[in-house]
């Protein structure tokens, strides 16, 4: 199991599942050291224009070529930005305990 380290007490005990939902804005507590922590919200504004962008781009390509297969390239490009998100942006913490 893979585990990311916390940025106030510098264990690794930032579960996977817990890194992918602060991916999506969502906060969570150190199980260390109980601090609230979160993904860098600069970065993370960034990386949601790109997700924001891929949704919008490839949908208008469904929607004007009539063709179902961009949705394809919508979900392979959405797994990689996922990816970036877990293994490039940082985690910061929005309350030291
Ligand atoms: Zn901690």
């Amino acid at each position: 199991m893979v585990n990311f380290t916390c940025p106030a007490c510098n264990k690794d005990c930032i579960p996977l599942k817990d890194k992918y939902a602060m991916g999506y804005w969502m906060t969570r507590r150190c199980a260390g050291c109980n601090s609230l922590i979160a993904n860098h919200a600069i970065l993370l504004g960034v990386l949601t224009f790109a997700y924001l962008w891929n949704l919008l781009f490839f949908i208008g390509l469904a929607q004007f070529n009539q063709s179902w297969h961009y949705f394809g390239y919508m979900l392979v490009i959405w797994f990689v930005l996922d990816l970036i998100n877990i293994k490039y942006v940082p985690l910061m913490i929005i309350h030291r305990q």
